[in-house]
C-alpha cells in the first residue's frame, strides 16, 4: 500500500491550494481527483484578486504544476471509500488501490441541483447559470430570472437588480425568513409564486422562460439557485459533522479542522460563498494546519 503522510482529496481550487501549502512544509502529499470535473473548469474568472481576467481551467493547470514543483504526487482517480483504521486513515481508490494517510484533507467540492427541464443542459454557460455570485456581471442591462425558492434564490434576485434591467423570481413556495421576504417585497423583483419553469428557450443563448401556466418570460439569463450538496457520504463514513443548519455541508473551525482529529476541510464543501477565493483561503489554511498535525503526531510517534 501507498503510503503518505497528507491526502489531499479533490483537485480544484481548495484541493490544490492546500496541496502547494502542504508540500512546501515538506510532508509525502498526495492529492486524489480528477482536475476536469471542479466547477471551476468551466468558469470565466473575472473576480480573483490579481488576475482580472483567466479561464477556471488555466488556473487549474497552473495549480497543478506548481504543486507538483513542491513535490505533490497526483493521483487521477475517484476516492470510493474512507476508513480510520487505529491512528491512519485508508482511501479506497476506484481502481482497487488503497492509500495510507495520516492527515487528510477533504475538498470534494459541491454538486448544484438542477432544475430539470429542456434546455438547461443545452445552454449551460449561454445563459443558464447556478451562480449569482460568479456570473452576474455578465448579465449587465438585461433582463434575467431566478428559480428557487430558498434564501439562496432569493438574495440572488436582490443581487441581481444591481446588474440585470429586469429580475424575475420563480419558485413554488417561497421558504426565507421574514426579513428577507420583507426585503424581497420592497424591492423591484418581480415574484411569480406557485408557479414553475417548464422549458429555458433559446439555441445559441437563452431567449426566455416557459412557465407552467403558459406565460412566457423574455429574460437572457437564468440563474438555478436551488442549493447544493457536497459529496458528504466519504465525510460521514468517517464521522465527520456537518453543519447543523442544512446537514449540506462539512463543519470546521477557523483551522479547517473538523471534529475527528486529523481531518481537515475546504473549500465548497464546507458551504457559500462558492467561490474560489474562499476555496483557495480555506485550502492554504488546511494544507498548512494537516501538514504541522502530521508532524506532531510524528515527533510523539518517534521512538
Ligand atoms: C460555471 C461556473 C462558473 C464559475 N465562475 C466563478 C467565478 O467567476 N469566480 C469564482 O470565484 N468562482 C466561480 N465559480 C465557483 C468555483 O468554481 C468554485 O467555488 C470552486 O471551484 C470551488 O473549489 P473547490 O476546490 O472547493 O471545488 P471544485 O473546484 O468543485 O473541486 C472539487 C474537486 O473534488 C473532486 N472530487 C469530488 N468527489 C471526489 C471523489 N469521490 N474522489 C476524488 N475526487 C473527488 C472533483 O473531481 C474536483 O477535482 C464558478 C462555478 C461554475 C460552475
Amino acid at each position: 500500500m501507498e503510503k503518505a503522510d497528507v491526502v489531499i482529496i479533490g483537485t480544484g481550487p481548495a484541493g490544490l491550494q492546500a496541496a502547494i501549502h502542504a508540500a512546501r512544509k515538506r510532508v509525502r502529499t498526495v492529492v486524489v481527483g480528477k482536475t476536469a470535473k471542479s466547477s471551476a473548469w468551466r468558469a470565466h474568472v473575472e473576480n480573483f484578486c490579481c488576475m482580472p481576467h483567466t479561464t477556471g481551467q488555466e488556473m487549474l493547470i497552473q495549480g497543478r504544476r506548481q504543486a507538483e514543483q513542491f513535490g505533490a504526487l497526483f493521483v487521477d482517480e475517484d476516492v470510493v471509500g474512507l476508513e480510520k483504521q487505529d491512528d491512519v486513515f485508508l482511501v479506497h481508490l476506484e481502481s482497487g488501490r488503497d492509500l495510507e494517510a495520516r492527515a487528510l484533507v477533504l475538498a470534494m467540492g459541491i454538486s448544484r441541483k438542477k432544475l430539470g427541464v429542456p434546455g438547461e443542459k443545452e445552454l449551460l454557460g449561454k445563459g443558464v447559470s447556478y451562480c449569482v455570485e460568479c456570473d452576474a456581471n455578465f448579465f449587465r442591462g438585461v433582463p434575467v430570472a431566478v428559480v428557487g425558492c430558498e434564501s439562496a434564490a432569493v438574495s440572488g434576485a436582490l443581487i441581481l437588480l444591481f446588474t440585470a434591467s429586469e429580475v424575475h423570481l420563480v419558485c413554488e413556495r417561497l421558504q426565507v425568513a421574514n426579513t428577507l421576504a420583507e426585503k424581497l417585497r420592497e424591492s423591484a423583483v418581480q415574484v411569480h409564486e406557485g408557479l414553475t419553469v417548464i422549458r429555458i428557450e433559446g439555441t445559441d443563448a437563452v431567449k426566455g422562460l416557459v412557465l407552467d401556466d403558459g406565460t412566457h418570460l423574455p429574460v437572457e439569463g437564468v440563474f438555478i439557485e436551488l442549493g447544493a450538496k457536497g459529496a458528504l457520504e466519504l465525510a460521514t463514513a468517517l464521522g465527520v459533522d456537518l453543519d447543523p443548519e442544512s446537514f449540506q455541508y462539512i463543519l470546521t473551525n477557523k483551522k479547517q479542522e473538523t471534529n475527528v482529529p486529523g481531518v481537515y476541510a475546504a473549500g465548497d464543501i464546507c458551504g457559500p460563498p462558492w467561490q474560489i477565493a474562499k476555496a483557495v483561503g480555506e485550502g492554504c489554511v488546511a494544507g498548512l494546519e494537516a501538514a504541522d498535525y502530521v508532524r506532531r503526531h510524528l515527533s510523539k510517534t518517534a521512538p
